[in-house]
């Protein structure tokens, strides 16, 4: 687990090293030294939790309220460690240091070590000079123009920045990924030395960047919608507690040209006689206007909508918001001010939150590995999910073949131990019997008496189709998932 790796470096081993810091005599500790602890502590941060190499140095001095992730820097902590020390000395009053040493002259130094781009007193405690030294790393950190990208948005709403902690239901893989996509370093084909040949989406024919991956691509459509629409049932639900309100999710309306629109979320205040239309947006966090231009954008499409309602539910006075949030987990304080003023709980803000970044991962994993035999497999062998695939092989098979789905799988399995024998057969084997196997058996009996009854050519015409036919790209793999995952239900009593 790279996150209880990064615990124990935290805990236990830098305290080791403070130690030294706090005896050595400042003249003995070189700029080169501390510089080469540092280099060493980087790369094995990265190796550790196997992020790029070119993983930005500020993220990782970043605090980690800020999603960085907190390292210890050598070249502040030896300084810092020294000046707490001095600082007590002076506190203390005693004649003997006062004669032996000069205090305030070794304060100086070592605030003049420190990589202070800010305003400092020298009764800056070691502590709070580390803060803001961390805060400093996360400001470089924003300056970068693509690992940084619309990072400033970390610092709205702090507490969606807590996984970086506490990991917050992300598996280990997920959570490195997460922290590959805080500082835009997943391996899309812009970003330099990703790629031997073209920048192109490997789905589409656009740059490939991780704003296009999580926002416009194609392939990723589905799981974006699924994405979007959660967030604004959570909302909705939110609002719907109120009872002075009327609540309606995706509502369609006409526009004054006489165009079509649906608005997501409307808002009725009966009492007031105003309406509200909310329209929540994930998109990638790209600059500090962002928020405000989504809000202008959905007013340009909602509020040529707002006679139509007006007509529908009969009032007056509507607004539209466009409220922003960021596909990378993050909530700007506009839509926080929105959130709040109808009294959505924190409880489902952190829903939102904690949603959207696990909503977004996957949408990346699906764009970078193809994963489209592994979802097969997901769907079908769920047992929630297999009334539904049952259902719908069967009404695939109902429209294309006119073939009951009990047919066909008796059918697919009959052939298949078919071909299965013959090969046995040629290659001198013979097959094991395993209790499994006599299940399997004894369920493709019974179904073998139901079918003695059939018409003989009834079943010739749909051996016929099922050679010319199959409605699947694999479908010889996810026919054998099929096949299997109905006989395990069979025997749980599930069938529909
Ligand atoms: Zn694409």
């Amino acid at each position: 687990m790279p996150d209880q790796k990064i615990n124990i470096l935290n805990q236990y081993i830098w305290p080791q090293l403070v130690y030294p810091f706090q005896c050595a005599p400042l003249k003995d500790l070189k700029v080169k030294f501390l510089s080469d602890i540092d280099k060493l502590i980087r790369s094995a941060v990265k190796e550790i939790i196997n992020i790029p190499t070119d993983t930005p140095d500020a993220m990782l001095y970043a605090p980690r309220r800020l999603r960085g992730l907190g390292v210890f820097k050598a070249q502040w902590e030896a300084y810092l460690q020294h000046l707490n020390i001095c600082q007590r000395l002076l506190h203390v009053d005693n004649p003997h240091v006062a004669a032996t040493r000069n205090l305030p002259n070794e304060i100086e130094h070592c605030i003049k070590q420190l990589p202070i781009t800010f305003d400092c007193s020298e009764r800056f405690s070691s502590q709070k000079l580390r803060k803001a030294l961390r805060e400093d790393s996360f400001h470089q950190w924003s300056k970068l123009k693509s690992k940084g990208l619309g990072i400033v948005f970390y610092s709205h709403w702090k507490k969606g920045n807590s996984w970086i902690s506490t990991k917050k239901g992300l598996s280990s893989s997920q959570w490195t990924q997460a922290i590959k996509m805080n500082c835009n370093t997943i391996p899309v084909r812009t970003l330099p030395g990703r790629t031997l040949d073209s920048t192109r989406c490997r789905r589409c024919d656009e740059q490939e960047t991780l704003p296009h991956v999580l926002g416009f691509c194609h392939h990723g459509e589905l799981l974006r919608i699924n994405r979007h629409n959660t967030v604004r049932s959570l909302i909705a639900a939110s609002i719907r507690q109120f009872a002075s309100y009327e609540v309606y999710e995706e509502v369609g309306c006409v526009s004054s040209d006489g165009s079509t629109r649906r608005a997501d979320i409307i808002i009725i205040d009966r009492q007031k006689d105003k309406g509200v239309i909310l329209d929540p947006t994930i998109r990638f966090e790209m600059h500090e206007q962002q928020p405000q231009e989504v809000c202008r954008e959905k007013q340009v499409i909602y509020e040529p909508c707002c006679q139509h309602l007006g007509a529908q539910y009969h009032i007056t006075h509507w607004t539209v918001f466009g409220l922003m949030f960021g596909a990378r987990s993050t909530i700007p304080r506009e839509t926080l001010n929105q959130l709040k003023q109808y009294k959505i709980s924190d409880a489902t803000i952190d829903a939102i939150g904690s949603h959207v970044l696990k909503s977004s991962l996957p949408i990346i994993s699906n764009h970078l590995y193809p994963t489209k035999f592994l979802l097969w497999k997901y769907v079908l062998l769920t047992p929630t999910s297999f009334k539904i695939t049952y259902h719908f092989m069967a009404m695939i098979l109902q429209a294309k073949l006119n073939m009951p789905v009990l047919k066909f799988l008796l059918l697919y399995t009959t052939r298949y131990k078919r071909d299965v024998n013959e090969q046995d057969s040629r290659q001198g084997l013979q097959a094991d019997d395993d209790d499994d196997d006599d299940d399997d058996d004894d369920d493709d009996e019974k179904k073998e008496e139901e079918n003695d009854c059939d018409d003989d050519s009834l079943m010739a015409i749909w051996t016929e189709k099922f050679d010319q036919l199959l409605p699947f790209p694999q479908p010889f793999t996810v026919l054998t998932i099929l096949y299997h995952s109905f006989i395990n239900n069979i025997q749980q009593g599930s069938v529909p």
